[in-house]
């Protein structure tokens, strides 16, 4: 498995037999909630919408990676906000130097006003690969667009856990790949919104995806 999407990480984080079907399977559904999170990243993620208000540029739609072997990630961040600072970072070559702020557009709510761990997850991976991309140490924050409101997410402070965390998942995530093996239904996996519902049946018993039921079949033909 070479480079992961930063998104189908956090399908992973969600339920990682969902992401199984998503990324073995091939499989996918739409729903009310992932349209309406379709159209909050469609309308942030406009290029032309790049624009400078009181000295700070903002950029959308930032396509940034990280190849570090132990994480080798890539994503298009929503939003990049950059502030004049003489101990910031270049990013254009107008010779000038900026501190950064990442924004991650949510169009949910926060959790007993704070953030959803996983939301924070994602950011931690943007973060690694736009400081990867500028060489800096950005701010990050959440925006939940229900509530209309900015929540920052200590990434600094947390950052061992984070990473180890992400590490472990990448991992896990490579392992199943190249075996072709789509993870098993979570013990207590929430279930309520995930557009593949009609897909999985997670409560018919149902515990096997096509592939794995094929992959049964011929195994059995050969017995
Ligand atoms: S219905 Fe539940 S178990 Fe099935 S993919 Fe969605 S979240 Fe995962």
């Amino acid at each position: 498995m070479g480079s992961i999407a930063i998104r189908m990480v956090q399908h992973f984080f969600y339920c990682p037999h969902r992401w199984g079907l998503l990324e073995i399977d091939r499989a996918w559904a739409e729903n009310y909630f992932v349209v309406k999170a379709d159209l909050l990243h469609k309308r942030t993620h406009d290029p032309e919408k790049s624009y400078t208000i009181r000295g700070k540029k903002v950029f959308t739609d930032v396509p940034v990676w990280n190849d570090q072997p132990e994480y080798d990630l890539y994503g298009v961040t929503d939003c990049l906000e950059a502030t004049r600072d003489a101990n910031g970072v270049t990013i254009d070559d107008s010779g000038e130097t900026y501190r950064q702020c990442l924004v991650e557009y949510k169009p949910t709510k926060p959790k007993d006003r704070d953030f959803h761990p996983e939301d924070a997850m994602q950011l931690y991976e943007q973060k690694l690969c736009v400081d990867s991309v500028f060489g800096g140490d950005c701010d990050a924050v959440l925006y939940y667009a229900d509530v209309q409101k900015r929540i920052p997410v200590p990434l600094r402070e947390q950052k061992e856990a984070f990473d180890k965390t992400l590490k472990d998942a990448l991992m896990q995530m490579r392992r199943y790949e190249e075996a072709g093996v789509i993870p098993p239904i979570r013990k207590g996996q929430k279930c309520s919104g995930c557009s593949m519902k009609d897909l999985c049946m997670p409560k018919s018993g149902k515990k096997k995806s096509l592939r794995d039921e094929i992959a049964a079949c011929l195994r059995e033909d050969t017995v």
